[in-house]
């Protein structure tokens, strides 16, 4: 007998979303995690979408998730060429655009969700290795100098991407993003901007009564932006992103993140990737997390539906890939050629994305395709 039916390696956001789901089933659940209270300090602004909400409220997290921040507008431009499109809530009969909320917050809220959440066992450690099985999976785990092996039927491996490393094929975007809040001397009136630069997208969207900014360039400027004085920085910012927000005043903490595409190869018998473990995406579009909430939404679901003794055979993770195939293939693929077409500075390619916002601004259908995918991903 295994020591667990499911095994969840990971209680960042998508780990703890997946172990809240899947709990009170009767099923044997247990979630390994080496840290006591998640990155708290980790600023990095999330941009939950509507569906992310739906999911959130499900679990019972989202109504003690306050303080979040509406996006009722998103306002998208690109630096030296024309064109641009404002998506907007109320046209998209969508309450927000999408939820600003803390990572560190979100994080440390699921995580002590978890505490009562039904039947889950925690686990702090480490794991080092996974071993697939046909009857079970293996994790190795660690905790200072203790090590011992557990079991599952199923192991959900949410780890943000280490473990599942070996085997993924990954893409340096040769990017780092910068992320601080800033303060500015017009009001954001729950406007989110994205504005495109030869060397990536800089994002400003509204948190609290100041912004978030998420700003992408390349790894040496990430550098110098991060130990320039505030005053330096503050007239770089402004220099990049225009009068729109009116002055720039301050700026808190600054952190760098190197960015790069990650998707996970089949992890083997009876294990699966979900998350960030599954596809590391670039932030451009934000979508990385509501498309991890997804996948432990949808695992969950599959779980619910074969008896405890199928989980983690090959039938059930079939089902579970077919399901996600579509979604996680979309988020992708809108990620990276977001990327490849805005982060350049090539002439006919700067017209080409001008008329395309221009076209999207004055198609309706298209921008209300354009929101429903950013809201509830892909679907079949
Ligand atoms: C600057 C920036 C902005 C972003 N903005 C957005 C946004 O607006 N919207 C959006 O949807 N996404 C956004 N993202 C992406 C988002 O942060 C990730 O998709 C999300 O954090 C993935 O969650 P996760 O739980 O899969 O992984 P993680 O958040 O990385 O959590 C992994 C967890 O696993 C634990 N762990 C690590 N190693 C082990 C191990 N060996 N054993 C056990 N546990 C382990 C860690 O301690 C952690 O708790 C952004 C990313 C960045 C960098």
């Amino acid at each position: 007998m295994p020591d667990f039916d499911v095994l969840i390696v990971g209680g960042g956001p998508v780990g703890a979303a997946a172990a809240l789901a899947v709990a009170g089933r009767g099923l044997a659940l247990a979630l390994v995690e080496p840290r006591e209270a998640v990155m708290h300090a980790d600023p990095r602004p999330i941009a939950l979408a509507h569906g992310s909400r739906l999911i959130l409220e499900r679990l019972g997290v989202w109504e003690r998730l306050a303080p979040v921040t509406p996006i009722e507008r998103i306002h998208v431009s690109q630096r030296g060429g024309f064109g641009r499109v404002e998506l907007d809530a109320a046209e998209a009969g969508l309450p927000a655009l999408g939820y600003v909320v803390d990572y560190g917050r979100l994080a440390a809220l699921m995580r002590s969700a978890l505490d009562t959440a039904p039947g889950c066992r925690l686990i702090r450690s480490a794991v080092t290795a996974l071993q697939s099985g046909a009857e079970v999976a293996t994790a190795q785990l660690e905790a200072g100098s203790a090590s011992r092996s557990v079991s599952a039927r199923l192991i959900v491996v949410a780890e943000g991407g280490a473990l599942a490393g070996a085997g993924a094929r990954t893409k340096d975007y040769r990017q780092s993003v910068v992320t601080a809040r800033v303060v500015s001397t017009a009001t954001h009136r729950h406007t989110a901007y994205e504005r495109f630069t030869p060397e990536g997208p800089l994002a400003l969207l509204p948190m609290g009564e100041g912004m978030a900014l998420v700003w992408t360039t390349t790894p040496d400027r990430a550098q110098q932006l991060c130990e320039l004085p505030e005053a330096g920085f503050l007239q770089r910012l402004q220099d990049a992103f225009g009068g729109r927000l009116g002055t720039f005043t301050n700026v808190g903490p600054r952190v760098r993140y190197p960015l790069a595409l990650k998707v996970g190869v089949s992890a083997g018998l009876r294990v699966i990737p979900i998350g960030n473990a599954a596809q590391t995406l670039h932030p451009v579009a934000g979508q990385g997390l509501n498309l991890g909430l997804r996948d432990a939404w949808e695992l969950a679901q599959t779980v619910a539906e074969h008896p405890g003794d199928a989980l983690g055979a090959s039938a059930h993770l079939s089902v579970y890939r077919r399901r996600r195939r579509l979604d996680r293939g979309g988020g992708i693929g809108f990620t990276d050629t977001l990327v490849r077409l805005f982060s350049n500075d090539v002439a006919p390619l700067r017209v080409a994305r001008g008329l395309g916002l221009a076209l999207l601004g004055a198609v309706p259908p298209a921008k209300q395709f354009l929101v429903r995918r950013m809201t509830f991903g892909t679907r079949g």
